[in-house]
């Protein structure tokens, strides 16, 4: 079964005169293993989505499916639940606490599952490996490139092994050369440690690097690279 369904999926903003579809009627399903790029202008509901996948909001209609539990008729405690122990999040902002090491900063979702120290270390180390910077475990995120950030970020998303890992932009403070690094790192954890990717971007150049690319155009699908024609 697929790692994500979404069935007829709908997210609606306010109420009444000022009430705002922000998504129409989402059909989408995302399969173990995938690296998806979600596309699409401004305003056309891309983040809403994510959040949404994210377990990070509701919908206002339609079911969502995460490996067959009902996550529209989550509680928030489930809600958050779903978000410590099956999904990791990297956004645009690395999010990383400022006078805390690298090492310190990736233990952290460790740390509120209630691991001890030994695990938590053991299990940082081995994620700042994963994305190179073990030897920069003990400097603090002023110390370290915007770059070199996002790489504690994307560590400290997979330190928990999500089962999906949501992108929201996460090249959209960096530089094309840092930009191509951190595309290159995701399609790396993609390939060579089978986590799924589901990315965010209006870069056409980082879309690239994701190996289906799902278009939204005012709050519905308009194209999708999986698409089979017939
Ligand atoms: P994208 O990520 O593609 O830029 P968003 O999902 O952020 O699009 O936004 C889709 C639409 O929903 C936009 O028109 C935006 O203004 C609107 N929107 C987003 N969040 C809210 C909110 N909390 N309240 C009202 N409208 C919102
Ligand atoms: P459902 O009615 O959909 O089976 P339950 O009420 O039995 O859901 O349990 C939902 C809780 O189970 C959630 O808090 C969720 O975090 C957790 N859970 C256990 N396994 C999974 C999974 N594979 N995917 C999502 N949630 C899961």
């Amino acid at each position: 079964r697929p790692l994500v369904e979404l069935i007829g999926i709908g997210k609606r903003y306010g109420s009444g005169e000022t009430a705002f579809d922000a998504l129409h009627d989402i059909n989408l399903k995302i399969s173990h293993g995938e690296f998806l790029a979600i596309m699409g202008p401004s305003g056309s509901g891309k983040s809403t989505c994510m959040n949404l996948i994210g377990a990070l909001d509701t919908p206002t209609r339609g079911q969502y499916l995460f490996e067959g539990h009902h996550v529209e008729h989550f509680t928030r405690d489930q809600r958050a639940l779903l978000r410590r122990k099956y999904l990791g999040f990297v956004f645009q902002g690395f999010n990383l606490l400022a006078r805390t090491s690298a090492l310190e900063n990736v233990e952290l979702p460790l740390l509120y599952r209630g691991e001890n120290k030994k695990v938590r270390r053991d299990l940082a180390l081995a994620a700042l490996d994963k994305v190179g910077l073990c030897k920069w475990k003990d400097h603090t995120p002023a110390e370290l490139s915007g770059g070199q950030q996002q790489r504690v970020a994307i560590a400290r998303a997979i330190v928990t092994h999500p089962k999906l890992l949501l992108a929201d932009e996460p090249t959209g403070s960096l530089d094309s050369h840092r930009s191509v690094e951190i595309m290159e790192l995701l399609q790396k954890l993609n390939e060579d440690e089978g986590i799924t990717v589901a990315l965010v971007t209006h870069e056409p150049d980082m879309a690239a690097y994701a190996r289906r690319t799902v278009r939204f155009v005012d709050g519905n699908v308009e194209s999708d690279s999986q698409e089979v024609k017939v």
